[in-house]
């Protein structure tokens, strides 16, 4: 039997693939409400923990390890380690776009840089930008870094189960 235009299925539609890269030094609830927000836009996001280039590598694994706790139960949740160029990454898990978050204006000029430089390497390469939302759009890595380093409780900053462990010092961008 033909199917109705209202009920055919797209069966060859590709699936819809975001990666949000980045180092989450440590993954906070910040980062978790673009992954769930993103949720809503794509069939997939792959989460890339990388770190900076002449930053050591060693606790990058354990930083993925806990953020894939975080979405054990949401299937379409990836969590990888690559320290590759963003636009390398995009093209070996299929995704063509780029997710990410944008706080301020400061990070806007910043990611613009970043989203046209990331079309041109990754050939049509789209980046979605989500506005944090207003009581997320102070919190960065560096904060929850920084007030750990006084010995305080940071648990309101962290997705559960917690990503705290995973923390590093050796980490020091300023984002
Ligand atoms: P990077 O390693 O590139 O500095 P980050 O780990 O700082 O990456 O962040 C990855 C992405 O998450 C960036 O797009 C950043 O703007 C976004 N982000 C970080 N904190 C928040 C937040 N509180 N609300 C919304 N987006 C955020």
């Amino acid at each position: 039997m033909q199917k109705s235009p209202e009920t055919a299925q797209p069966t060859d539609t590709p699936k819809r693939i975001a990666l949000m890269a980045g180092s989450f030094n440590p993954f906070t609830i910040g980062h978790a409400s673009i992954v769930e927000r993103g949720l809503e836009l794509f069939d997939e996001v792959v989460v890339a923990v990388g770190q900076h280039p002449d930053k050591p590598h060693t606790d990058a694994r354990e930083r993925a390890d806990a953020i894939a706790a975080v979405y054990s139960g949401e299937p379409r949740v990836r969590v990888i380690v690559s320290h590759r160029l963003t636009a390398d990454i995009a093209r070996e898990v299929g995704a063509r776009f780029l997710l990410r978050g944008v706080r301020s204006v400061r990070d806007f000029e910043y990611e613009r840089d970043m989203a046209d430089v990331n079309r041109e390497l990754g050939e049509g390469l789209e980046t979605v930008l989500l506005t944090a939302l207003p009581h997320l759009s102070a919190l960065s890595s560096t904060v929850v870094r920084d007030i750990a380093s006084y010995g305080k409780d940071v648990s309101r900053y962290l997705p559960r189960p917690s990503t705290g462990q995973s923390m590093s010092s050796k980490d020091n961008n300023t984002k």
